[in-house]
Formats: C-alpha cells, structure tokens, sequence
C-alpha cells in the first residue's frame, strides 16, 4: 500500500541510528549467498573468500582511523566495544585484587556518557574501582584542564565520548589524549558520533582505544569496531566473551561477514564523502537554527555554539509541554528531551547535567540531520516546529502571564 503525502515523516533521528547506504547494502549482498563462508575454514575457497573481504573491512575502517588493519577488533557494536575497552583494560590493570578491600583503581568518566559508557564504569564501582564522573560546564564542553584536575596516582583510564549523542558538544580529546599519554594513563573515546563524520587520526590525537558503531555511518545496525592501539603504549585487554579465539583472542565467536563487509564498506565512504558531507550538514544545521530562533522567542540552543557537530540541533522550548510539543510534530521522527526508562517520563539527564531545568529539558527536541537529508526537509521541519510551538502557546497561560510582564518566579503558586 503506498503511503499517502500526509504520512511521510521527515526523518532528523540521525543520531539515534542512520538508514543503511544503498552502497553498502550492494556491497553486503554476495557474502549472504555466494560467499557465504566461515573466516575460520582455512583449508577451503569459501573460508578464503570471507577472510579476504574481513581483511578489506579492516583496512577500511583502519583507514578512517589512520590506524594499523591489526589494531581493529570487530564487535557487535559501540555498546560491546565499550564493555570491552573499559572493562577489559580495568581488569587487565587493576591495582588490587577483587575483594581484597582496597582500590582496584581509579577511573575518570563524565556524567553525561551514553549509558553504554556509564553503566559498565557503574558495575565497575560496585566491584571495588573507583570512577569519577566529571560534571559539564554549562556550555557541555569538557576540557583536558577538567580531566587533569581529577587524576590521581591511581588512575588507569580515562574514558571520554569525543561528542556527545544528545547535544552534539564536542570534547578536547586531542588534549585529553595527550595528557593521559604523558601520565601513563590509558585513554578511551566513545567516537560513536564523530567517527565517520569528522577527521580521526589515532596517532595524532593520542587515542589508546575507540569505539565506532555501523548503524551510526550509514552501515548495518549490529555491527561495530574497537580501535586497540598496539604500540606506545601495547593496550591489553581482558576478553569479555571467552570461546574460539576470534579476534586476536579479544572477541571469540564467528565473525558477522556480511556486517564487516558493510561497516568496511560504509568507513570507505565516510572517508571519502566527509568533508564536503560534513560541510552540506553544518550549513543545514545552522540554517534550521537560525530559522527557528529567529521565528520563536523563548527557545535556546543547547551546547556550546561553535563546539558542536555538524549534525546535531538540539533546541529548547520555553513555554510548551514536552508531550504536547512532541505529539504536535508528528511528521517529524526527531528525539525530546524526555528518555522513556521504563515507566516514568524522566528528563534527559544530559540536558539535566548542563542545568537545563526539568521543564525546559521536557520540551526539548534534537534534530539530528544525514546524508539522506535534503533541504526542503529542514524547511518542512522548521515550518511544522514553528506552527506547533506557536499554537501550544496560545494555550499557555504561562506565556500570556509572561507577556504580560508578570515575573513567574514570583508568583505564589497555591500548593496542595
Ligand atoms: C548509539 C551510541 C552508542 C551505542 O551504539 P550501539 O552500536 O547501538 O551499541 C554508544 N555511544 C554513543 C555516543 C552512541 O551515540
């Protein structure tokens, strides 16, 4: 059934997971059928041909990376491939054995990781490590002076994302880097939503371990990457999954062909395609900002204004309920400020974390572009957003109390 004009929704999720390029779909297609071998049979043609396109996808996404083919662990993605280098270097270098009382050492993360980041450094509490996570300044932006303030002799990881997913803040990873590596402390970045998309060069930026995901580059969801650096400093790791040995022993189990081969396919692409990709995407970015500031009052950009990635818009909206703002846009698939965890409607403890208030976190929306987005969908956007915020706050007596040059912070409201 063809979906009528009326149904198509305009996609700006981007940054919550990216369709897969045709490219890469075409390049995948042979290894579910013909080539259809186990890397591990080594004594025939079809074992043959599923390694030689596994070693193509790793000098692929190597590439993107300006990292050596054998330093490239290939996992199920950016939330395995950061269980890994976080739990992995934590048990390999601990400074004290489990239960033995003491420290088993001292981790440096921030609050505002994704969850794939602050849950496995959380189990890592509860098992005698201690982490500290770094606070956001306002603007989101997390410096190498923030990160050096917190090291200890102690210390035996640094794990920080290079941008974060929800507001697109960019951190000074290079500098992180270097400071970890002049102090001996190993150093982690969820690069989820910059590798692909902006420049990596593993050894200029001092980056010990990197976590990548396809479905965040126009690659197949279930696919992902961990960088290990292999010399100066040779990052070990203790395996999480423990089996035939795959993956110089770090990730045992039998190779996902077809997700490698798409991952390998969509870094060549990224590689190729990024730097005028990334401009067409900061001048749609900008442009759906100006638009919206300029046509609405009462609506603020969150994150640093410059320190941002191309892709990611996120926008609060004073004087609109979250809920209302989302089921008013519905012809857009954007993300609110709201996480849904489990039952509750609770606010982004990004937003939270910069000090965003509860309210203005609710009605808050990320618009996160792609190669897929055109022009006339920013302008769609823009024009949907405007017509809803207008018209929920017609119904505001807030915003009427507001103009009218009532202070809100003033009124006595009547408690229950
Ligand atoms: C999407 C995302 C992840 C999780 O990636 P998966 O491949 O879906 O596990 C981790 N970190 C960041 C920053 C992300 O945006």
């Amino acid at each position: 059934m063809a979906a009528s004009r009326e149904d198509r929704v305009i996609y700006l999720d981007n940054a919550a997971t990216t369709p897969c390029d045709p490219r890469v779909v075409e390049a995948m297609l042979p290894y579910f059928t013909e080539h259809f071998g186990n890397t591990g049979s080594r004594n025939h043609r079809y074992g043959w041909e599923a390694e030689a396109a596994v070693d193509t996808a790793r000098e692929q996404v190597a590439a993107l990376l300006g990292a050596d083919e054998k330093e490239i662990i290939f996992t199920s993605g950016a939330t395995e491939s950061n269980n890994l280098a976080i739990k992995g270097v934590a048990y390999m270098y601990e400074k004290a054995p489990a239960g033995s009382g003491a420290c088993r050492g001292h981790i440096i993360t921030t609050s505002i990781e994704h969850k794939a980041v602050l849950d496995p450094c959380k189990r890592l509490q509860k098992e005698g490590f201690e982490v500290t996570f770094l606070d956001p300044p306002a603007d989101g932006v997390f410096t190498a002076a923030m990160v050096e303030a917190a090291i200890r002799p102690d210390t035996i990881l640094v794990s920080m994302m290079w941008a974060n997913n929800e507001i697109g803040t960019i951190n000074e990873v290079p500098q992180i880097g270097a400071l970890c590596h002049a102090r001996d402390i190993i150093f982690h970045t969820d690069a989820t939503q910059w590798a692909g998309k902006m420049p990596v060069d593993v050894e200029r930026d001092c980056i010990d371990l990197l976590s990548l995901s396809g479905h965040k580059l126009y690659g197949p969801k279930g696919i992902g990457a961990l960088y290990v650096r292999r010399r100066k400093p040779r990052v070990r790791l203790q395996a999480l999954v423990d089996g035939g040995g795959q993956e110089r022993g770090y990730r045992s189990g039998t190779l996902n062909v077809t997700g490698i081969v798409g991952l390998g396919k969509a870094a060549a692409l990224a590689k190729a395609e990024m730097d005028a990709e990334g401009q067409r995407l900061l001048a749609l970015r900008k442009r759906l900002e100006s638009m919206v500031t300029s046509q609405l009052d009462h609506c603020a950009v969150n994150g640093h204004a410059d320190k941002r990635l191309p892709h990611i818009a996120n926008i609060s909206f004073g004087f609109v309920e979250g809920e209302s703002l989302m089921m008013a846009c519905k012809e857009l698939a954007v993300s609110s400020g709201s996480a849904c965890t489990s039952a509750s409607l609770e606010p982004s403890y990004v937003l939270k974390g910069l000090g965003v208030g509860d309210e203005l976190a609710h009605s808050s929306l990320r618009l996160s572009m792609g190669r897929f987005t055109k022009d006339s969908d920013i302008d769609a956007a823009v024009a949907s957003i405007v017509k809803a915020v207008r018209k929920l706050r017609e119904l505001s007596p807030l915003y009427d109390m507001h103009n009218e040059g009532i202070d809100l912070s003033k009124v006595e409201w009547g408690h229950h």
